[in-house]
């Protein structure tokens, strides 16, 4: 059988695991339990490990199917606060990168969800490259499992914040999230998934829709249309107003509380007169609010606000009632994040080996 008529094996819902499993293998439906037992709880990486089948079913099942899983080909460890960064190799070759993260409530995972990303934010490592292709929910799901199975750490919770755009991808992210929360899976809790956009209207009413219990994070970056647009082409389509009507209507439906990211860069979004009009738009449109000292990317020049210049935006902000933080640095001795570790590892001599080999 050639490899793209293989099944996707861990991109099936419990229900087409047994569809599959009596329909085309002919094996009794407890087995499909006991491989998604497997699949989801174990995070198993072979069908060889699966121990309580016949070796003439793992047979099988090698034959029929493809098991998606990661490579972790290079792993990071932070002295500072035991942060992993990890750059994950695809089946297909491709590199991405995912981190897991250690906070007192637990450890969480930051998953890529696109080789590259078509959105071409200004400030962002990621988007230099444009996108690759799409992750498929396979790989997405082992993000998550090959770090556990290398830290041998369990994680809590789940942030969609590294490469790629999540809400360009719903049609992989959704059953991602229907899969890693389900009962006789990981059964993480939806609660514990955050989505983050740079604004895509109709994909927020969609996952409003479809999956009501996860965390919405929309980055803001900017307090105005005009400015934003400057930062985040994105912006050009979908006006300010727009996305922030799209995010008060998710918050009415859901319940969910809302965080809006505001990534503070030196000279272009961290004045007073911007704090004030963020002020005013946050009185419209109440969240809480994250800040994020920018992560300076090579080949652009912006530059992180002062320590000083953060602190006084905050200080303005919660002076004016609104719920604010600054983002922890985390892993800060590992390089930078959002796409720069990818893209440092495919410029060097072992990322261009890597690519050759695949
Ligand atoms: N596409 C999604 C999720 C990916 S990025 C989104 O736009 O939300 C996750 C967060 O990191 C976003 O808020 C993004 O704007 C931010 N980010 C990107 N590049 C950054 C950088 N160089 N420094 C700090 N934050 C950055």
């Amino acid at each position: 059988m050639s490899a793209e008529d293989r099944t996707d094996i861990r991109a099936l819902s419990r229900e087409e695991l047994k569809s599959f499993v009596t329909e085309s293998l002919g094996e009794k439906a407890f087995r499909a339990d006991q491989i998604y037992s497997w699949l989801h709880e174990k995070y198993a990486a072979s069908f060889d490990e699966m121990s309580n089948l016949s070796k003439d079913l793992r047979k099988k099942l090698a034959d029929r199917c493809e098991l998606v899983t990661l490579k972790p080909v290079k792993v990071y460890v932070s002295k500072i606060d035991g942060t992993r960064k990890y750059l994950m190799q695809l089946p297909d070759g491709n590199i991405i990168e995912s981190v897991l993260m250690r906070y007192d409530y637990g450890n969480t995972a930051c998953v890529s969800c696109q080789v590259g990303c078509a959105m071409g934010c200004k400030f962002c490592a990621s988007a230099i490259g444009g996108l690759t292709r799409d992750l498929r929910t396979s790989e997405i799901l082992e993000e998550v499992y090959a770090m556990m199975r290398e830290s041998g750490e369990r994680i809590s919770h789940i942030v969609m914040m590294g490469c790629g755009e999540p809400l360009q991808n719903l049609d992989q992210v959704i059953p991602f999230i229907e899969l890693i929360s389900s009962e006789g899976g990981y059964h993480l809790s939806k609660r514990n998934i955050t989505v983050s956009t740079c604004g895509i209207v109709p994909g927020i009413k969609r996952l409003a829709e479809e999956e009501p219990q996860v965390t919405l994070a929309l980055s803001l970056h900017a307090p105005t249309q005009e400015k934003r647009r400057e930062l985040m082409p994105i912006a050009n389509k979908y006006d300010l107003e727009e996305v922030l009507n799209a995010c008060r209507e998710h918050q009415q439906k859901t319940g969910r509380r809302l965080t809006y990211e505001y990534c503070l860069v030196s000279g272009v979004n961290d004045n007073n007169e911007e704090a004030r009009e963020l002020i005013a738009l946050l009185d419209r449109y109440p969240a809480h609010l994250n800040l994020i000292p920018v992560n300076p990317v090579k080949e652009r020049d912006y530059t992180r606000s002062d320590r000083k210049d953060i602190l006084n935006f905050k200080k303005l902000l919660e002076k004016n009632g609104i719920n604010v933080t600054i983002r922890r640095e985390i892993g800060a001795d590992i390089d930078g994040a959002c796409g720069q570790l990818r893209k440092g590892y495919l410029e060097s001599a072992e990322g261009s080996e890597q690519a050759e080999q695949s």
